[in-house]
């Protein structure tokens, strides 16, 4: 069975960041499956530039915060600051990658990531492979996880979040699977425990920039998380200050994709460019 390359878009705007993602992949030459996972509201304009570079495009439905959960999760996320993430609960339309039986292995990648080197050796590792979170080291970061999909698995994290309200800690798919998988990341494997470099977060483009200097070379996928931090928000030129360093370099590698590869393609499509 196939080992492919997943990510999500649960809307345009996402959906341009998938393309971008994929289209790294493309220039990197993998030799996996890549699989774009669109929920009813990309437009069908979109979908067409999604297949035209991905090996699949999988519809997915959302996935509901259960009603005995929607409170704890609402007031959850307005902690973290993401309200963006509410409505239909789209975080958790991710849980839908364990749902994908035709892959034997899936690297699931948030579609606001950009690989920067060919990471196809990330296939070689299991369940659940993920680097930690810099928020809360003792947790996995869940926008790049090697993972086997197994329905199995999904109805468990579906029970977990309908059974005890208390899992979506976060209100989204991090708190739920960290809470429910835990046994499968950091008790398990060191193996499991992936290094930085395939998930640096922007947080670290400023947090510890000595550290970010030291392990440049060794940054292989970037990850724009965080409210505000999406390439396709920023704009181009970005505040030089002190921390702009890696930053300015990081959305200039996105934005090199994004003019190569999806600029014209989203113009001939009669898609309204409305990036900065
Ligand atoms: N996502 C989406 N539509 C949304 C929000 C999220 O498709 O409205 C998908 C997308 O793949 C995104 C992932 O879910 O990368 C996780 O959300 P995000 O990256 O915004 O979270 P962060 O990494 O900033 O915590
Ligand atoms: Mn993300």
């Amino acid at each position: 069975m196939m080992e492919a390359f997943v990510t999500l878009a649960t809307n345009d705007s996402y959906a341009i960041g998938a393309l971008v993602w994929a289209y790294a992949l493309r220039q990197l030459q993998t030799s996996k499956h890549i699989c774009i996972m669109v929920t009813d509201a990309v437009s069908h304009e979109l979908r067409s530039l999604l297949a035209e570079v991905a090996d699949s495009v999988q519809p997915v439905q959302p996935v509901l915060v259960p009603a005995s959960a929607t409170s704890a999760a609402t007031a959850a996320l307005n902690l973290l600051g993401r309200p963006d993430l509410q409505g239909e609960s789209l975080g958790l339309a991710k849980l839908r990658v364990w749902q994908l039986s035709q892959f034997a292995k899936v690297a699931y990648m948030d579609a606001d990531t950009l690989p920067l080197v060919n990471i196809d050796e990330l296939l070689d590792r299991d369940e659940l492979s993920a680097a930690p979170d810099p928020g809360w080291p003792d947790w996995f970061n869940s926008g790049v996880m090697v993972l086997r999909p197994s329905e199995a698995t999904f109805q468990l994290l579906m029970r977990r979040a309908a059974d005890s309200p208390g899992s979506l800690v976060d209100g989204s798919d991090q708190g739920l699977l960290n809470t429910c998988l835990a046994d499968r990341w950091k008790s398990a494997d060191i193996s499991r425990r992936l290094p930085f470099g395939y998930n640096c977060l922007s947080y670290a483009f400023y947090s510890y920039l000595p550290a970010l200097r030291h392990f440049r070379d060794s940054i292989k996928v970037v990850h724009f998380a965080g409210a505000g931090q999406k390439p396709w928000q920023l704009s181009r030129r970005p505040l030089m200050d002190q921390t702009a360093e890696f930053r300015a370099e990081f959305l200039g590698e996105w934005w090199t994709v994004y003019d190569a590869c999806v600029l014209h393609r989203l113009a001939s499509a009669g898609h309204s460019v409305s990036v900065k």
